[in-house]
């Protein structure tokens, strides 16, 4: 855990107990601080009081007694309307911050030159963060993860002169950072996206600009308007990347399942890395291989990284093989344009699909039909789809992922293609017939492995 010590002995308000909102409490109060901590959720305020963390309903408390608002990222700081706690603060003149920025007074007390690699970007922070951290650690760097991806920031150890911090960052911890100042950081890319929280695409972009634009050293990715504006407006060092033809002056460039420098050397060879599949995969490599050449690592070092990317669960993740029948799981992809990434990266595609279908459904993935060999319908959402299908791609109403998974897998042993695919990408979201998208992809997983 890191202390958080910017409140010893001053008493602050905390909202959110869930996820981060805990570690957060935990943390100010290892720091000398009085913690006074709400949830709407009954559950959490009890789980909280049994940590040993005060808890009261805030609307009934003296507000002119803290010395800040601490607020858990998914509460509403602006868009569509402040929550009431933030209202509250401003009445008070309180400022209203998040646990990042909590580490980041932190670190500029005890290690201001400690390397803290941040990452944001609408797609693709998960696999860039986890990448990153790989990479590093297999070259033996001492790695802390997390922020938006697994361990809440403040639970991470401290920071130190050695110790590389790398963190997943959204835009709404961004949003409650204001000293956020990086030693490297990332933005990916950026298009609309949880516009019902940041009000417009400006706004939106100018929360994951601020990122960019205090860090010691950016890595930009260059393939979207907004992006490559704010790279342009960057007067420190920037790197920047593009998934095309030419690298970028001073930056890289991922073409043809290869990443090249500027002067036409090959940094890394991607192909045949299953879990690096795909061109946004590419942008997610060369952006990892970016960051990494800059805190010091050589080609061996970041070849033998690259090999031994496990990836993660749910995206795009190899689970298996039966013969010469590769099954992947995509469960992640919840809409049509993720389920795009995964059609273009496979074919003789044996598809799962189906769910909870999102607004324009899977019409926009008609250019890649000829990939599928077959379609394999689930769940509310199988009339909507078997619609689009009719008449371009053979498909099968199988109502269950089970049905779905065995009568995939029986035709796909049956393929004469050289590397049939059996591929859950479910284009919708998972909430008809599972707990999570995590839950459909482990129950895959497990329903891939009962077929041995
Ligand atoms: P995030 O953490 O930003 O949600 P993930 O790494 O978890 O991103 O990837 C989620 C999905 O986003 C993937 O399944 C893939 O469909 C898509 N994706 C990943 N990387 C990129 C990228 N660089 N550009 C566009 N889409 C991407």
């Amino acid at each position: 855990m890191t202390p958080a010590t910017t409140f010893a002995g001053r008493t602050v308000a905390l909202f959110g107990l869930g996820g981060s909102g805990l570690a957060t409490a935990l943390s100010l109060q290892a720091g000398g601080a009085r913690v006074l901590a709400c949830d709407d959720n009954p559950d959490s305020m009890a789980r909280a009081a049994a940590q040993g963390i005060a808890t009261a309903d805030l609307r009934d408390a003296d507000w002119s007694h803290f010395a800040a608002l601490i607020l858990a990222p998914g509460v509403p700081l602006t868009h569509p309307a402040p929550h009431w706690t933030v209202e509250r603060a401003h009445a008070a003149g309180l400022p209203i911050i998040g646990d990042v920025e909590l580490f980041c007074r932190e670190r500029a007390l005890i290690a201001p030159q400690s390397p803290f690699v941040a990452i944001t970007g609408t797609n693709g922070k998960s696999t860039t963060t986890a990448l990153i951290a790989h990479l590093l650690a297999q070259a033996g760097r001492d790695v802390q993860m997390g922020g938006n991806i697994g361990t809440a920031i403040l639970s991470l150890a401290p920071p130190a002169p050695d110790r590389v911090h790398v963190i997943e960052l959204s835009s709404f911890q961004i949003d409650l950072t204001p000293s956020l100042n990086p030693s490297v950081g990332v933005l990916l890319n950026i298009t609309p996206d949880h516009l019902d929280r940041h009000g417009t695409l400006d706004l939106y972009a100018g929360i994951k600009a601020r990122l960019v634009m205090a860090s010691d050293l950016a890595v930009v990715g260059i393939d979207d308007t907004p992006s490559r504006a704010i790279a342009d407006a960057i007067t420190g060092s920037v790197v920047r990347i593009h998934v095309g033809d030419a690298a970028p002056e001073g930056g890289l460039v991922a073409r043809d399942g290869a990443v090249f420098a500027a002067d036409g050397t090959r940094l890394a060879d991607l192909s045949g890395i299953g879990t690096l599949r795909g061109a946004h995969n590419w942008q997610n490599a060369a952006v990892a291989i970016a960051v990494v050449r800059a805190l010091g690592l050589g080609p061996e070092a970041i070849a033998a990284g690259l090999k031994s990317f496990p990836g993660l669960p749910h995206r795009m993740e190899e689970v298996g093989r039966r013969g010469r029948v590769l099954f992947v799981n995509d469960s992640k992809a919840t809409n049509a344009d993720s389920t795009d990434k995964a059609l273009t990266a496979f074919h003789d595609i044996h598809w799962i699909l189906g769910g909870k279908a999102k607004a324009g459904g899977i019409e926009p993935l008609a250019p890649l039909f000829d990939r599928v060999a077959h379609a394999y319908l689930i769940g509310a959402a199988t009339d909507d789809f078997a619609a689009t299908l009719e008449g371009r791609v053979p498909y099968t109403r199988c109502g269950t992922l089970d049905a779905a998974t065995r009568a995939a897998a029986e035709a796909a042993a049956l393929s004469p293609a050289p590397e049939p695919v059996v591929l859950l990408s479910p284009a919708c979201a998972s909430y008809d017939q599972f707990k999570s998208f995590e839950d459909r992809g482990d129950q895959f997983r497990a329903l891939v492995k009962s077929l041995d």
